[in-house]
């Protein structure tokens, strides 16, 4: 039979039935997947060392053969240990396999055979435990190394691997116009395709990835180009000019130009025939909010509602009393609906929605949920968007009939990135923070100064001003609450005596952290300590002075998001990073902490440090997953993949050139994986 790519794996040579099933457990299915399986590393063949170079607790690949196999020995029930004599003809070492008689079978002695694995046992013996295992004649420098799974060996992926590349050989198409790839200089998707598997050097192999790597930026950021223009069908949703004059002159400040920007970028384009779908970024403190709040009441002009959602309580309870200062003295009503508001108080106020009575509606996931329903929904906030999928975020905005769409975004982002993860998203950006606020001075200590650093907290307290100290839960269990409760009473017995400390954890029902939010905010409370619920967009103008315990165990970007919930008034304020032994590594991020206020750099930075992956947290929920890619470290690529996806999409935004047919099927299959 023909074999394609789009042929299942099991009418390869040497797969059949059962193996399929094995490949099965690593989604491989079709012989393309197959070839799409890349390696997760590559052994060089070239720098093999011999047993008595290898170090006790290293990672080698020592060539030799197997000069004796060992009678298993079995410990106990379902636990069986293979061992095997290993020669390089110089010296030997033992070979100890768990478990897998299979590997073990597959062993014969005096054949030559490359083990890759850990080194460990001592000076006298030395032994490698569960080596991959490499069967090579004369053959390439660079060795694929495989995830493998239960019943695949790295040499059986191997040979199947080159197997389905010869199979196909010359059937692989070029998805990319030949003018791209000339452009940026990158080999053909078959040499890419080749070479990633069996490179003979690392040269090819850079090339390789960089090919494939380009390609899936590529599609990723046409992919995105294209959701933003589809989502973009007409609204019933067509607002008129009006004037907000009222608004601005009920405020208590002056807006900076960039807030007042945003505003009549957003305005503008809620006057179009097309939602409005805009990412509000601003560093911490910058003061999204009262954009929001200025596009409610503009909607609310139009005598239309606006819903804006937020990741916790906290944060919807505080943006409905702000929502309320703004604009409840021009006369709008405000809501607020969360999981915590009674179904008695739940049912007046979905009644009061769906007859319009409520023109803004402020709340938490609750807001999605079926049961809530909108008179005429225009205009859909939310907040901190990295916590909420697009799911969700669309979801909501089908309450209404296309609503506008506003994401407001406290992590700033690289543009590139931003335009690569939110590329179905316009973008506004704060970059200017109100005037009067002063740098937010931040020091990084050891444990060692920790009783002078509580001394400063005190004194700031005895100022009349408050205070965070946040410790990590380290364990979100029983365990890890007991001992942030147990830190808590430390401190109000002791450095803290005579102080009011209220504690607030993740473990707290929503109503409780509420109660605890409000009286700090009212004064009542002097010092909140906290673990990280803390961490994003809580405002308490009178808090100066934020002191971090474990400061290593947080990102730069969440560092920041925390030294931001002080420094929001007009007073100077403090950051005390503590940490107890620090390595060098860690010294340099919070050197770097302590020398950046600016929320982009800082971004950069950790994303060069900890990847994307960990920066995001959930936040790639929804967009495709990538298999080769990585953000943070192919910035200069994905920079020029960008670049092509415009000019792309700009000659031709649905993709309907022939010589385009091949990138809309890449798109089409990069965005169906998402779904599963
Ligand atoms: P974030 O962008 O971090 O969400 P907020 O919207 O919470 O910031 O605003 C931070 C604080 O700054 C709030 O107390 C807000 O009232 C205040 N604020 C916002 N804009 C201005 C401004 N132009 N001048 C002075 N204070 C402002
Ligand atoms: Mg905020």
């Amino acid at each position: 039979m023909d074999i394609t790519l789009a042929s299942d794996i099991k009418y390869l040579k040497g797969v059949g039935p059962k193996r399929a099933e094995c490949y099965k457990k690593l989604s491989i299915n079709t012989v393309k997947d197959l070839i799409y399986h890349f390696p997760r590393g590559y052994i060089d063949l070239t720098s093999c060392t011999s047993i008595k170079d290898a170090c006790v607790g290293e990672v080698c690949a020592v060539a030799g053969r197997i000069a004796k196999k060992l009678p298993p020995a079995r410990i106990r029930k379902g636990m069986t240990i293979f061992k095997a004599v290993f020669t390089d003809d110089e010296d030997d070492m033992t070979v100890v396999i768990y478990n897998s008689e299979y590997l073990f079978n597959s062993l014969s002695e005096g054949e030559p055979i490359i083990l890759y694995g850990k080194i460990s046992g001592n000076f006298i013996r030395k032994e490698i435990s569960s080596p991959t295992v490499f069967k090579i004649g004369a053959s390439k420098a660079m060795q694929p190394v495989y995830s493998v799974t239960e019943g695949l060996s790295q040499t059986l992926v191997r040979s199947t691997v080159q197997n389905a590349l010869s199979v196909i050989n010359d059937r692989i198409y070029e998805p990319v116009p030949k003018d791209i790839l000339k452009r940026q200089g990158m080999c053909s998707l078959a040499f890419a395709l080749y070479n990633i598997h069996f490179p003979p050097d690392n040269y090819s192999m850079q090339t390789a990835k960089r090919r494939l790597v380009f390609d899936e930026f590529l599609t990723l950021g046409l992919g995105m180009m294209m959701l933003r223009g589809r989502n973009r069908q007409k609204t019933s949703n067509k607002l008129y000019r009006c004037d907000i004059k009222e608004f601005y002159k009920n405020l208590s400040f002056e807006l900076t130009e960039c807030q007042k920007k945003s505003i009549n970028e957003c305005i503008d384009d809620m006057q179009q025939d097309r939602p409005m779908s805009r990412l509000l970024q601003g560093d911490v403190g910058s003061g999204k909010t009262v954009v929001a709040a200025a596009l409610a009441y503009f909607v609310y002009k139009n005598k239309k509602q606006t819903a804006l959602m937020a990741p916790t309580e906290i944060l919807a309870s505080q943006h409905y009393n702000t929502f309320k200062e703004f604009l409840e003295p021009l006369g709008v009503k405000v809501g607020l609906l969360t999981g915590s508001v009674s179904a008695k108080e739940k049912k007046d106020l979905n009644q009061q929605i769906i007859a319009g009575e409520i023109d803004v509606v402020i709340g938490t996931q609750a807001l999605y949920q079926q049961s809530v329903e909108f008179c005429d929904l225009a205009l859909v906030i939310t907040d901190e968007q990295h916590r909420f999928g697009v799911e969700q975020r669309s979801s909501l905005s089908k309450k209404g009939e296309n609503p506008h769409v506003l994401v407001m975004s406290a992590t700033p982002i690289p543009r590139t990135l931003a335009l690569m993860i939110y590329g179905d998203l316009d973008i506004s950006v704060l970059n200017e923070l109100p005037k009067g606020r002063q740098r937010t001075e931040t020091y990084a200590v050891t444990g060692k100064l920790r009783k002078r650093a509580f001394g400063f907290v005190r004194g700031e307290l005895d100022k009349g001003r408050q205070a965070y100290i946040v410790c990590p839960m380290i364990e979100d269990n029983e365990q890890g609450l007991k001992s942030v409760k147990s830190y808590a009473n430390e401190l109000s017995q002791n450095e803290f005596s005579g102080y009011s400390l209220g504690l607030l954890h993740g473990k707290m029902k929503p109503k409780e952290k509420d109660m605890m939010m409000l009286r700090f905010k009212s004064g009542e409370l002097q010092v909140l300590v906290s673990t990280t619920v803390v961490e994003v967009g809580v405002d308490v103008k009178n808090a100066t002075v934020i002191l971090i315990e474990n400061s290593e165990r947080f990102g730069l970007s969440q560092l920041h998001q925390l030294r931001g919930r002080v420094g929001r008034g007009s007073e100077k304020s403090y950051c005390i990073l503590v940490t107890d032994s620090p390595t060098e590594e860690c010294k340099k991020r919070l050197k770097i902490m302590a020398n950046t206020s600016d929320g982009f750099e800082l971004s950069r930075e950790d994303l060069k440090m900890r990847g994307p992956g960990d920066f995001f947290g959930s936040a790639q929920h929804g967009l495709p997953k990538l298999k080769i890619a990585d953000m943070s470290e192919d910035i200069e690529i994905l920079k020029n993949a960008q670049e092509e996806a415009k000019r792309i999409y700009e000659s031709d935004p649905e993709l309907l050139n022939p010589e385009n047919k091949g990138l809309r099927s890449l798109i089409k299959e990069l965005f169906e994986r998402r779904s599963d």
